[in-house]
C-alpha cells in the first residue's frame, strides 16, 4: 500500500458511513454530476501505477461543496478480457470503501462520493485514492499486469467522460439483449452487496441483468473464469418450477444457501409472492400501486416524487437491505427493456407510471399502443390523478377495476373481509401478554380482519 497515504485502508472501513455533518465535500452525488468506467486497454496504453488529476484535487476544494466527479480506470494484462469490464468495474465500490474518510455509493452514471472532515484534515489527495485502488486491484487480482487512474473534477471535461461512459454502458447492455434465459444451462449469483444486505443474493440471467446494472450475464461468466473463488458464482438452473414467475429449483437452492437459509424462494419476474430481494446500489424500483393495481417504476435520478407522495430515496430506504419486499424491487434499468420485464404480473400491460426521463429512455421498448398511456409526473403526482389519468386514455389496467370490485363483493358475501398478509410482526405492547416486554408475536400467511380500528396519538 502507498506510503504516503495518510489514512488508513482497510476491509474495516468498508461499513463507514460519512453522514452530512462529517463532510468535507461531496463528488458526483445526487446534486452534481459523475460516473466511473473501468476498460480493459493494450499494455502498451497503460502507465502502470499513474495517477492523473483533470481538475481541483481534495486538497484544493472548499469545505461544505460539491464537485462533478469521474473516475476512470484503465487496466491491462495478458490474460485480460472485455467481459471482464463491468465485474471489474463493479469492485470499485468495494475497494473504495476500505479507504478510510472516503465513501462510495452506487455505480455507473449515478456514483456518489464522500470525504468526511477528518480525512481532509489529514490531506488525503485523490492521488492517494488512485495509488491505493491501484494497490487493492492488483493484489486481488493477478490477471492486472498495468493499471492507471484518471479523476475528472472540472466540470466540461467531466460531462465528456460521462457522455463517452454511457455510450460504452450501452454497448455493453445491448450485447446480451438477443439472448434468453432458455439459451443458457446456467445463470450466475452474486454476493459483493452482502456486506450492507447479508440476506442479499443476485441472480443475473441474460434476461435479468443484476440489480445495480453494472454486471449482465457475460460479464458473470467472465468473473466467475477469473476468479472462481469470488463472490461471483455459477448456479446451475435445475428445473424450471414456473416459467412465468421465472423459478428455478437452481436458483432457490442458491440463494437459499448463500443468503444462510433467509430467503428460500425467489420469483426472478414477479413482484408478488417472493419476488427478488433488494439490496440498496439498485437502478431503479418497480412498486405495485394497489389503488389502481397497476405498476409503477422510478430511478434513481429522479428527484420528484412517485404517485404514492414519496421519492425514490424514502422508497429506497424502505426497500432495501437485502429482504424480499412483496410488491416491491429494486432492479436494473436494463430489466425494463428485458422481454420478461414482470411478465407474470402481466409486463408491459400493467406498468402504469413512470418518471419522463426514464419512460424516453425505454421509448423504443415499449409496445406502440401503451407509450400514450402510460403516465409520467407530467400527469399524475397522486392516486387520483393517476385514476384518471388511466381511465381517460383507456390503458389495460382499467379493464380489472370492475373485476376487483365484483371480487370483493362476492368475498364480502362468503365472511369476514380480510387482508392476507404472508407475515406480520407487532410488538407486544398493548396484548395483554404476563411479563410480554420485549417480545414480539409473528403471524405468519395470517388473515387479518378487525371490525373497528383505533389509532391513538400517544
Ligand atoms: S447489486 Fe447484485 S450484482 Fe450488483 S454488486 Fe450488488 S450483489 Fe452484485
Amino acid at each position: 500500500m502507498d506510503k504516503d497515504i495518510p489514512v488508513d485502508v482497510g476491509l474495516i472501513y468498508e461499513g463507514e458511513r460519512i453522514r452530512k455533518a462529517n463532510m468535507f465535500v461531496d463528488l458526483a452525488g445526487p446534486k452534481s454530476i459523475g460516473a466511473e468506467l473501468l476498460r480493459v486497454a493494450p499494455m502498451e496504453k497503460v502507465k502502470d501505477k499513474k495517477v492523473t488529476i483533470i481538475g481541483p484535487d481534495i486538497t484544493e476544494m472548499e469545505e461544505g461543496t460539491k464537485s462533478p466527479f469521474g473516475v476512470f480506470v484503465e487496466v491491462a494484462g495478458k490474460k485480460m478480457e472485455e467481459d471482464l469490464e463491468g465485474v471489474l468495474e463493479r469492485r470499485i465500490h468495494d475497494f473504495s470503501n476500505y479507504i478510510q474518510g472516503y465513501m462510495h455509493l452506487n455505480s455507473r452514471d449515478i456514483i456518489w462520493c464522500r470525504i468526511s472532515k477528518d480525512a481532509a484534515k489529514k490531506g488525503l489527495s485523490l492521488k492517494h485514492v488512485g495509488a491505493a485502488l491501484i494497490d487493492l486491484f492488483k493484489s486481488e487480482f493477478d490477471v492486472i499486469e498495468k493499471m492507471q487512474v484518471t479523476f475528472y473534477t472540472e466540470e466540461d471535461a467531466t460531462k465528456k467522460f460521462i457522455e463517452d461512459a454511457r455510450k460504452v454502458f450501452e454497448k455493453r447492455d445491448a450485447r446480451v439483449r438477443g439472448l434468453k434465459d432458455e439459451d443458457v444451462d446456467k445463470f450466475y449469483g452474486c454476493l459483493l452487496c452482502q456486506s450492507f444486505a447479508p440476506q442479499h443474493v443476485c441472480t443475473i440471467t441474460p434476461t435479468r441483468t443484476s440489480s445495480c446494472g453494472s454486471i449482465s450475464w457475460f460479464e458473470g461468466r467472465a468473473a466467475v473464469k477469473v476468479d472462481p473463488k469470488g463472490p461471483i458464482f455459477e448456479i446451475p438452473k435445475g428445473e424450471e418450477i414456473d416459467p412465468l414467475r421465472g423459478e428455478y429449483s437452481g436458483v432457490n437452492e442458491a440463494t437459499k444457501k448463500r443468503s444462510n437459509g433467509e430467503v428460500e424462494i425467489v420469483y426472478l419476474h414477479s413482484l408478488f409472492g417472493h419476488p427478488h430481494t433488494s439490496c440498496g446500489c439498485f437502478e431503479a424500483i418497480a412498486f405495485y400501486i394497489p389503488d389502481v393495481d397497476g405498476i409503477g417504476v422510478v430511478h434513481r435520478d429522479f428527484h420528484g416524487v412517485t404517485p404514492f407522495g414519496i421519492p425514490f430515496s424514502t422508497m429506497a430506504g424502505q426497500v432495501g437491505g437485502g429482504v424480499q419486499s412483496e410488491g416491491f424491487i429494486g432492479m436494473a434499468i436494463e430489466y425494463l427493456r428485458s422481454p420478461k420485464f414482470l411478465q407474470a404480473d402481466g409486463g408491459y400491460n400493467r406498468l402504469v407510471w413512470l418518471p419522463k426521463a426514464l419512460k424516453d429512455r425505454i421509448e423504443n421498448e415499449l409496445p406502440a399502443e401503451l407509450k400514450d398511456k402510460i403516465a409520467t409526473e407530467e400527469d399524475a403526482t397522486e392516486i387520483d390523478p393517476l385514476k384518471a389519468f388511466l381511465k381517460e386514455k383507456g390503458h389495460p389496467v382499467v379493464e380489472n377495476w370492475g373485476k376487483e370490485e365484483e371480487e370483493k363483493a362476492e368475498d364480502v358475501t362468503k365472511g369476514a373481509p380480510g387482508i392476507a398478509v404472508p407475515e406480520l410482526s407487532m410488538p407486544v405492547s398493548g396484548v395483554p401478554i404476563a411479563g410480554g416486554g420485549g417480545i414480539s408475536i409473528t403471524f405468519k400467511n395470517a388473515k387479518i380482519y378487525a371490525e373497528k380500528i383505533i389509532i391513538t396519538r400517544k
